[in-house]
């Protein structure tokens, strides 16, 4: 079976946890410290907080936003539902944008018009490691003065014009098991603005600056040395392993180009991709479905994910919820249920990459 996602530690990692455990520094500790600046480093941020997961990045992103009530967070519904919870836990009001279905994430266009009064927030995801327009989404925020907080749990070392994602606003990463870097579980968030990065290392440690002295109601979103240990020897290879994903990609998109019936995801211009997934789009007229292609692809040996079946908003806890304002997203709504992710992580070989090229050949038909 080639699996849609995998997690392989080399030697280096092996050591990495080793000396960490030696050291019986465990939880928050130097490795921690160390894994901060060579990721604020990698993505071009002056600071990087780290927490304990993606979703605790988000959560406190927006805690210091300090939002009162009624106040709206905009945002994608074509995205994991960690965007929608953490949004609702800061106690805001979620709207949603349409996408594009160039890059899956919000069309500036869209958000244009749902801006209202009460939009305090933007909140772009980097869908699949592809930014959004940065450049037309930072306009409108300057604009109607919104705070930018972006959510790039998908999109470690992706840009947009050059610059990292994570540094055109409050940046939220994820480390979770099957992202682009992992420390099983983590979260990073990345800022230039120093008086931030010194709230947020307050707020993840129970609001307390030193022993016993709160300055503020905090949480533990700590991470420990042990994910740090994970992460250290993975960054020293990253710029490697999104070659590799690069590489895949573009084998990926010469073995289907010709296809009826398919969409090949794009690099659009202007865009450093980091490939965290490679999504198809199956054609309104093309042969057979997306739940079928992906039943087909399974009974070859092929993985394939579904990201994401239907709008996060589109469940009755959240169509039934006070605070998420439902609203018609057809491009999102179309793509859900027309999208299917194939294998494109580092560790295929090109013979891996030409066998889930051909499944899919067969599985069309072609
Ligand atoms: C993974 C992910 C998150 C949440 O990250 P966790 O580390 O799992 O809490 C948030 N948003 C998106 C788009 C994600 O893919």
């Amino acid at each position: 079976m080639i699996a849609i996602s995998s997690v392989v530690f080399g030697e280096d990692v092996e050591r990495e946890v080793l000396d960490t455990l030696r050291s019986g520094i465990v939880a928050q500790g130097p490795k921690v410290k160390k894994f901060e600046e060579k990721f604020a480093a990698m993505i071009g941020a002056k600071h990087a907080v780290a927490v304990n997961n993606g979703t605790t990045a988000l959560g406190a992103a927006l805690e210091i936003q300090d939002l009162q009530p009624g106040d709206e967070v905009l945002t994608s519904p074509f995205t994991f539902v960690a965007t929608l919870n953490a949004i609702l836990d800061a106690g805001a009001i979620v709207r949603f944008a349409d996408i594009s279905a160039n890059d899956f994430n919000i069309d500036s266009v869209d958000v244009g018009l749902r801006i209202n009064d009460r939009t305090k927030v933007l909140m772009p995801v980097h869908l699949y490691g592809q930014s959004a327009d940065m450049s037309a989404l930072g306009e409108l925020a300057d604009r109607h003065g919104l705070a930018v907080v972006e959510d790039a749990a998908q999109a470690h070392g992706a840009t947009f014009d050059g610059q990292g994602v994570g540094t055109f606003g409050l940046g939220c990463f994820s480390f979770y098991a099957t992202k682009n870097l992992t420390t099983a579980e983590g979260g990073m968030i990345t800022t230039d603005d120093g008086a931030v990065a010194d709230r947020l290392r307050v707020l993840r440690n129970q609001g307390m600056r030193a022993r016993y002295q709160y300055e503020m109601v905090g949480h533990n979103y700590r991470m420990t040395d042990l994910q740090a240990s994970l992460a250290l020897p993975q960054l020293a290879v990253y710029r490697q392993q999104v070659e590799q994903r690069r590489r895949n990609a573009e084998r990926l998109a010469m073995g289907l180009e010709d296809m009826a019936g398919l969409t090949l995801p794009r690099e659009l211009p202007g865009r450093g991709h980091v490939w965290h997934q490679f999504t198809l789009l199956i054609d309104e007229n093309a042969r057979i479905d997306r739940d079928e292609l992906s039943a087909r692809l399974a009974d070859a040996g092929v993985g394939s994910g579904i990201y994401y079946p239907r709008t996060a908003y589109d469940y009755d806890c959240y169509r039934e919820h006070p605070r998420v304002v439902i609203e018609e997203t057809p491009v999102a709504s179309s793509v859900a249920e027309r999208c299917l992710s194939i294998p494109v992580h580092a560790n295929l070989t090109s013979d891996d990459v030409d066998a889930v090229v051909s499944a899919v050949r067969t599985a069309m038909g072609q």
